[in-house]
């Protein structure tokens, strides 16, 4: 039984005494692009996706990658190319989308919050689905609807009110949480949305929550939809789309620390055990699981600074291009480039950035092997919700994400430019003659 991305580690191999990711050694990236910098690998991006697609086969399925995982065009176009759709939350992820290949018509319109502007959008370009998740966005998508002379493929987001037993803040199928439409109300909304006339409503859907562990919230959620399902049927409504969300997790920590993760074919006989035979077109949403163990942060040591009680290794990487550890606690697994010899003893450090906040910190008392000032160093697990959620917090550019397939590597995205970066802001035009710019275009 295959588990998604078991193991962090599998992403680096050490040849000749250095890190690889495929055919290419870390430092030449490093030498080459610089970092902080994003690094993917194709191949594995191929082999979760197949993965995926495998376990699924035969469940008449869509399989619609979610694309706040990692947006990176060369991203989301690989898995364009082995034929997945997509789930986008905004309107910018369905141009992504597109623009990377992905047909209208296998797209999928998530989020609390879509505005009347991003439903036109969607519904000028044809998408599959929009999942709706309040009486007033379905009243919303229904006159856009109609003022356009066509009919939005609609299904509701149910909040079927299970502990997904993932973190706090990424929890989505609770009572409580902003997301989907209390289980309790579908019926009548369902029915409403049958009737009117801007909405061809086809089926249900859930998501929640991201980072499961455990297959016991999809089998109760599931099972609730699947329930829902007959009880609208029993009441003449058509239901003929289930979309089961996403939410995966994938293994954070090397060597099975963490304890289990969810093995794909099991999740695959949950739903089919579900929802399986209700003669559903299914809809799944994997993001994290396909791109999570699949890309990493490579970064460099500025200093190391010894403290009163503990040491720290200070990073050119910063919780601007990698905001997981700040934000929920993350944990990334840290590898050094350079292989340390056999027998290398390991000891305590704190690995953090140079950000102006306390929370700058990737790992407190991390066992790593001795590190020194310019050596390379990754952080796995880092190709999901990573470069999607970098700021330029301290005026620090946007990191470089680089693609390797095989023994070659490309810029996917090159760093961002200290003249994009600065040029990007206007002063007010009463103000602009104080600006040493101006002034000196002035006496030319
Ligand atoms: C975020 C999200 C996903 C993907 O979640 P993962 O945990 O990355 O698999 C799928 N569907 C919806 C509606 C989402 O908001």
């Amino acid at each position: 039984m295959q588990s998604v991305g078991s193991d962090p580690a599998r992403l680096i191999a050490y040849r000749g005494g250095e890190a690889h990711v495929e055919g290419v050694a870390l430092s030449r990236i490093a030498a080459e692009i610089g970092t902080p910098t994003f690094v993917y690998s194709r191949s594995a991006l191929v082999e979760t996706y197949q993965r995926f697609a495998r376990a699924v086969d035969g469940m008449n399925a869509t399989i619609c990658y979610a694309v706040k995982a990692n947006g990176n065009l060369a991203v989301v176009n690989t898995f364009a190319g082995l034929g997945a759709g997509a789930d986008v939350v905004s309107i910018g992820e369905m141009k992504r989308a597109i623009q990377a290949g992905i047909p209208a018509g296998r797209i999928v319109f998530s989020g609390v919050g879509k505005t009347d502007e991003e439903m036109r959008s969607a519904l000028a370009q044809g998408i599959l689905q929009f999942n709706i998740e309040s009486p007033d966005e379905l009243n919303a998508l229904s006159r856009i609807a109609v003022a356009a002379g066509k009919r939005a493929s609609v299904a509701l987001r149910v909040n079927p009110d299970v502990d997904a037993k993932t973190h706090e803040k990424i929890t989505t199928g609770k009572k409580g949480n902003k997301f989907g439409i209390d289980i309790a109300h579908a019926p009548a909304m369902a029915a409403k949305a049958a009737r009117l006339p801007g909405i061809a409503f086809d089926g249900l859907a859930i998501h929640i929550g991201s980072q499961l562990t455990s297959l016991d919230p999809y089998r109760h959620a599931f099972k609730r939809l699947a329930d829902l399902t007959r009880e609208l049927r029993g009441q003449g409504i058509v239901i003929e789309r289930l979309d089961l969300g996403g939410g995966i997790g994938i293994a954070y920590q090397t060597d099975g620390a963490q304890g289990p993760t969810i093995a794909l074919d099991d999740y695959a006989q949950v739903a089919a055990e579900t929802v399986g035979n209700l003669g559903c077109k299914l809809v799944f949403e994997p993001g994290r699981s396909l791109v999570g163990n699949a890309g990493l942060l490579l970064a460099r040591v500025v200093r190391v600074k010894d403290g009163e009680d503990r040491r720290f290794v200070i990073l050119d990487a910063a919780m601007n291009d990698l905001v997981r550890p700040a934000m929920y606690g993350a944990h990334h697994a840290i590898k050094p480039v350079r292989q340390p010899p056999a027998g290398t003893v390991e000891s305590p450090v704190d690995v953090v950035g140079p950000i102006c906040e306390s929370s700058d910190l990737f790992a407190a008392q991390r066992a790593l092997p001795p590190v020194l000032a310019d050596e390379l160093l990754v952080l796995l697990s880092c190709g999901a919700y990573g470069f999607v959620m970098a700021s330029t917090y301290n005026m620090r550019p946007l990191a470089a994400e680089v693609m390797v397939e095989g023994d070659r590597f490309a810029v996917v995205r090159p760093r961002q430019s200290f003249e994009d970066m600065l040029g990007t802001d206007r002063l007010p035009d009463w103000q602009a003659s104080d600006l040493p710019e101006a002034r000196s275009r002035g006496a030319a």
